[in-house]
């Protein structure tokens, strides 16, 4: 990592050191849903010239698509399950090929149990990459409930608000676009408590299975989003420093 800074530098020039040093950085955030991944991955991936890789954004993607793999996945994501790991795997597989992708990049959603975990850390390896960093968002449940139910989403720009800690400036109405903002079908309370479960038995694993590997660390996902951030790309310049 060091050479490659110094390549890097000598490259690109002083100011052209900070992106440069960090492209290839592999992250992962993991986190409750509603623990501010989706917010973070993107200023993270926006800052640091990464891929922003959200398999929850990309079956949205295909819903409103009405393509055939959307309409396998909305069966399972308005009931809480997760998708079915062949399907997740090749869609994330084939975003990963993306030139994009070789930049580096932030996945947000995935993995989502052991074996997507597994199943990524054996493609990562058969081309020749690695993640670098996970790093877990921490917030208590009771939080979550109340950030997931007050979500709402822009149907035409999808600027995210919350009805309590950033409200639009009028009634329920996108500030930049005018239009009725609208409630993800699974940020009903019914399906969040459900959401949670799934997250506590499939996902919460994660865990303990990026710290054997010595790449987990945690942030207090409860904090300001502006403090996240700032801690996240304090833990990346530690890696990128290593
Ligand atoms: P999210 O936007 O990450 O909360 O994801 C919304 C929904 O998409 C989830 O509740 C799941 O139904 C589905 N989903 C997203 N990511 C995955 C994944 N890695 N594996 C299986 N299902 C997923």
């Amino acid at each position: 990592m060091i050479q490659r800074r110094e390549e890097a530098a000598l490259l690109l020039g002083p100011n052209a050191e900070v992106s440069a040093l960090r492209s290839g950085m592999n992250l992962v955030l993991l986190g409750a849903p509603g623990a501010g991944k989706g917010t973070q991955a993107k200023r993270l991936a926006d800052r640091l010239g990464l891929l922003h890789l959200s398999t929850g954004d990309l079956f949205r993607a295909h819903l409103s698509q009405g393509t055939e793999l959307g309409k396998t996945a909305r069966r399972y994501m308005e009931a809480g399950e997760l998708v079915p790991d062949d399907v997740t795997l090749a869609m994330v597989f084939d975003r990963l090929s993306a030139p994009e992708a070789a930049q580096g990049f932030v996945l947000d959603g995935f993995p989502r149990n052991l074996a997507q975990a597994e199943a990524f850390e054996r493609e990562m390896a058969a081309r020749g990459q690695r993640l670098d960093l996970a790093v877990l968002l921490a917030v208590a449940d009771s939080v979550l409930v109340e950030r997931l139910t007050g979500r709402r989403t822009c149907p035409q720009c999808q600027a995210t608000y919350h009805l309590v800690f950033s409200p639009p400036a009028h009634d329920e109405l996108c500030d930049r676009c005018g239009v009725p903002l609208v409630q993800r079908p699974d940020d009903r309370p019914e399906t969040v408590m459900r959401r949670l479960e799934v997250y506590h038995a499939e996902t919460a694993p994660l865990i303990a299975y990026y710290r054997r590997r010595g790449i987990l660390r945690e942030v207090n996902g409860e904090a300001s989003p502006e403090a996240v951030t700032e801690a996240l790309l304090g833990l990346v310049e530690g890696v990128a420093g290593d």
